[in-house]
């Protein structure tokens, strides 16, 4: 193989947050510039081997598992370029979406919408079509006004936002080539007003569709069986006074984090506990109105591991998804609650919301316990509903089913043709969701 300039042979190998994917890549590469990363894409296909761009690792699935080669981009860092006027910042590829927010805050901007953590890195979460909750709002890869990459053929391409190819690459699965910038349509910073209460599920139920399209940003958290929900609503609007230090401690560290991690222990050990566990947890909710900035509210620490698979159906489909994934769940042992969030209608070829305005249904259990039965069983009522998995969190579906869910699917595989005819960037997971 050519000389490439930063390489580091492995020796420990390479696993995820959750623990659901390991690899054993040949080498790591710390790439400082774009003339680096191209050569080194040159060189691997050169010699017919595969290169795979790693985030934080925080996908579920093996989606950045590294063959053979593996890719981060934590040492290529130019300088960000902010223009506040018209709110289009360009970032490399690495940067955390926590790094992304504290830059967008020092320039008075920020994203519009978030998930619920800041630990990704801007290319994987907008690979994998991350997203947060608005039923106005798409997920982060809406966001993008612009992307360079090195494809796997070594050549740098950039598309910008008159590019139709744009909405190919932005939710891009890993499968197209070696990101290096992104740009971000962002807005100017806001402030967030939230509200966080317990509510008896049969009313979040009844009242879903109103909750959703009335609030900027609503969801709610069932822990199966139990007979209310946590219901989240964020606005634009509102005066509230700041979480005290101590309350945000109490709540986000203490119970979501410690408290929570030692009672999901408990129902690991002992798993006839589960049922009085998930009781006393949703009983333990409670109410809570602050008001901070948006990156703080949308992102929380999240400390106890956990597996998860989400599935996306469409709006219309809620009452439906939300009664077959609660028998399936009735029938498991399940310590995590479920999260249900919304989002708008997009036009990206591969984001999970693709044409239709769409409903998140997100599954967990408690690392170490037994999962695949419940999710199996959801996964199940999903699909029967037209629901799409999250690229990034557990499923099982095959390229073979996974195209008539995308109208866009066979246009993403002829771009994949141009853009990598030589697979440099396939791994066992695309080979299953795209083909190989
Ligand atoms: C605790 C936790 C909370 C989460 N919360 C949410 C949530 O609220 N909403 C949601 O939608 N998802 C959520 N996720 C899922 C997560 O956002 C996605 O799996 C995301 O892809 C992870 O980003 P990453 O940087 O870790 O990427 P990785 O998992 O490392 O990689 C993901 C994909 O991006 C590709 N990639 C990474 N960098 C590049 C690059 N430079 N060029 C080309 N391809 C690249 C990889 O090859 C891979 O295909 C959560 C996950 C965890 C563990």
């Amino acid at each position: 193989m050519r000389s490439i300039h930063v390489s580091v042979t492995v020796t420990t190998g390479w696993t995820n947050w959750a623990g659901t994917a390991t690899a054993h890549p040949t080498r790591i590469h710390a790439p400082r510039d774009l003339a680096e990363v191209t050569t080194l894409v040159e060189a691997v296909g050169e010699r017919g081997g595969k290169l795979k761009a790693v985030g934080s690792g925080h996908s579920f699935t093996a989606i950045a598992a590294a063959p053979d080669n593996l890719i981060r981009l934590d040492a290529y860092r130019p300088a960000p370029v902010v223009d506040p006027a018209t709110g289009l910042v360009t970032v490399p590829a690495g940067t955390t979406l926590h790094d992304l927010n504290r830059l967008l805050a020092a320039h008075g901007l920020a994203m519009p919408n978030l998930g619920d953590i800041d630990a990704q890195t801007v290319a994987g979460a907008t690979a994998t079509g991350t997203h947060g909750t608005g039923a106005r709002l798409g997920g982060l890869a809406t966001f993008i006004a612009g992307v360079t990459l090195v494809d796997g053929t070594g050549t740098v391409r950039r598309y910008d936002a008159d590019s139709p190819e744009l909405a190919a690459v932005a939710v891009n699965l890993g499968a197209l080539g070696v990101v290096t910038d992104i740009t971000l349509r962002c807005v100017p910073a806001f402030r967030l007003h939230a509200d966080e209460r317990p509510m008896p599920l049969d009313t979040v139920l009844a009242g879903f569709d109103a909750f959703a399209d009335d609030n900027d940003h609503m969801e709610f958290y069932w822990f199966p069986g139990a007979d209310r929900a946590l219901v989240k609503r964020n606005n634009r609007a509102g005066e509230a006074p700041p979480l005290s230090r101590f309350r945000g401690w109490l709540d986000d560290e203490f119970l979501s984090n410690r408290v929570f991690g030692a009672v999901c222990r408990l129902g690991r050990a002992v798993p006839a506990t589960v049922p009085a566990i998930t009781a006393i947890s949703a009983r333990a909710l409670s109410a809570r109105t602050y008001m901070d900035d948006s990156a703080a509210v949308f992102c929380t620490p999240r400390r106890v591991r956990f597996v998860e698979m989400e599935y996306a159906v469409p709006r219309g489909s809620f009452a439906a998804a939300f009664e077959g994934l609660r028998a399936a769940a009735a029938r498991h042992r399940v310590v995590f609650p479920v999260e249900v969030r919304v989002a708008a209608a997009d036009d990206l070829w591969l984001s999970t919301a693709t044409g239709r305005d769409s409903v998140y249904f997100a599954v967990h259990q408690y690392r170490g316990m037994p999962y695949r039965g419940y999710f199996d069983e959801v996964e199940a009522v999903m699909r029967e509903l037209g629901g799409r998995p999250h690229w990034g969190k557990l499923h099982e579906r095959t390229a073979a089913d996974l195209a008539a869910d995308y109208p866009r699917f066979g246009d993403f595989l002829a771009l994949r043709d141009r853009l990598d005819p030589g697979r440099v960037f396939g791994n066992p997971y695309l080979d299953r969701v795209l083909g190989a």
